[in-house]
Order: structure tokens, then C-alpha cells, then sequence
């Protein structure tokens, strides 16, 4: 089944709402489900929260299956195999997820750029951070005052990128694996939704870093245009 659902929301952050072919349903123990396609509902992900919206105008819980298949838990009936239903997304919701998500992306780079290693990122509205191992940089990271310093250092590099602008865009090869490229700063696999320019990211903070169990947590936030 998978091989049959259109992943909109791969090539489309910003297609709200869609009509869509049933291409599977069923039950499970949370109640009835159904796949659509073309699908624009982006299931949890990643470090990314999932879409929420409807079909048909019923309330859904997007989830990817193990086989990544994207289905839609529903309390209404589902509608059957075959037939035509209406989908829309919460535009709000999507579109704060696309801004955390890219710039979630930018400050890896800038973080990876000093050296640190990626370990772990969080893109959810209010609690998005990005982990490093702080290994061999413990004497920069030794203080708060030292950690304000390399903060209000990451923010200016962050300003300096958005101040440049670039296009983002993302590629899915025939084996489905997808590659997100920012222009002029990296390209990485994700499987999530960000802006299509850097120029529609605002309110970018870089708010805090704290060592904690042995992980460097760099919180940030950021808003859509
Ligand atoms: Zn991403």
C-alpha cells in the first residue's frame, strides 16, 4: 500500500487542504482509520509533532504504520476503500512545526560547525532543543557566563544566515530515502516539513544552553513569517 500513497506533504508544506482517495481503512484497538492519497497530514516524526485536521470535516490523529503507510485515526466512521473525502490541516499548527523543524536544521549546522556532535533534536512548540556531546569543549561550556557567550555567538551566526536567505528544498530518491537541502548551509535526510525559504522564519531566539547528564541542550525558538 505504501508505494500508492502520494506524499503531498513531502513536496508541499503549504497545501492546506486537498481532495483524496481512500486507499485503505480499518480498525484497530483506538478505533476506526483510514489512508488516504495524495496525503498532506505529516504523521509524529523525527522530533516533529504530527499535523492535526480532518477528513470530511471528522477530527484525525495522523501515525506512520511500520511499512510507512500514513494512517488517520478517526472517532467518526471511516469512509469506505475507493471513495472521495475532503482533507484540510490546521495551517497554524503546520506551519509553526515547518519554522521549528528548519530552523532546527540551521542550528545543528552551526552547532556541528564548531565542532560538536549532533546528538538528539526536539522541533515541539515550547520545548525545542537541540542536543550535542560536548566532548573536548567543556572548557568553552564551564560557566553560564561562558555558555551566555557562546548562546549570544550561535544567535549572530543564526542572524548572519537569515540575513543571506536561501531556498529550501527537498529531493526523494527511488528508494524513498529524502534529502532536505538549505542553501548555503546544509543538506541532511528528513522526513519533515520546513518553510521553502529562509526568509519566511522570524523570531528566531537561541534562548539557553545547559549541560545536563552529559548533554549539551541548546533550547531555541522560532515563528513563521
Ligand atoms: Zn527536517
Amino acid at each position: 500500500m505504501t508505494s500508492s500513497q502520494d506524499q503531498a506533504y513531502y513536496r508541499d508544506t503549504y497545501l492546506f487542504g486537498t481532495e483524496a482517495t481512500v486507499i485503505d481503512a480499518g480498525q484497530d484497538d483506538a478505533g476506526p482509520w483510514v489512508a488516504v492519497s495524495p496525503n498532506i497530514f505529516h504523521p509524529k516524526g523525527g522530533g516533529q509533532p504530527s499535523d492535526e485536521g480532518t477528513v470530511n470535516g471528522a477530527p484525525v490523529i495522523p501515525s506512520r504504520t511500520e511499512d510507512g503507510l500514513v494512517v488517520l485515526a478517526t472517532e467518526a466512521e471511516a469512509p469506505a476503500v475507493g471513495s472521495a473525502v475532503v482533507c484540510a490541516i490546521d495551517e497554524t499548527l503546520r506551519k509553526r512545526h515547518a519554522a521549528l523543524h528548519t530552523a532546527g536544521h540551521v542550528l545543528g549546522h552551526l552547532g556541528e560547525a564548531r565542532g560538536w556532535q549532533s546528538t538528539g533534536h526536539s522541533h515541539y512548540p515550547g520545548q525545542a532543543r537541540l542536543d550535542f556531546s560536548p566532548e573536548g569543549f567543556e572548557a568553552e561550556l564551564a560557566t553560564p557566563e561562558l555558555r551566555d557567550a557562546v548562546r549570544a555567538e550561535l544567535q549572530e551566526a543564526f542572524d548572519a544566515v537569515l540575513a543571506r536567505g536561501g531556498a529550501v528544498t527537498a529531493t526523494t530518491d527511488e528508494t524513498g530515502h529524502r534529502t532536505v537541502t538549505i542553501e548555503g548551509v546544509n543538506a541532511e535526510p528528513c522526513g519533515g516539513t520546513h518553510v521553502s525559504e529562509l526568509s519566511q522564519l522570524k523570531d528566531v531566539r537561541v534562548l539557553e544552553l545547559k549541560i545536563k547528564r552529559g548533554a549539551l541542550k541548546v533550547r531555541y525558538e522560532a515563528e513563521h513569517a
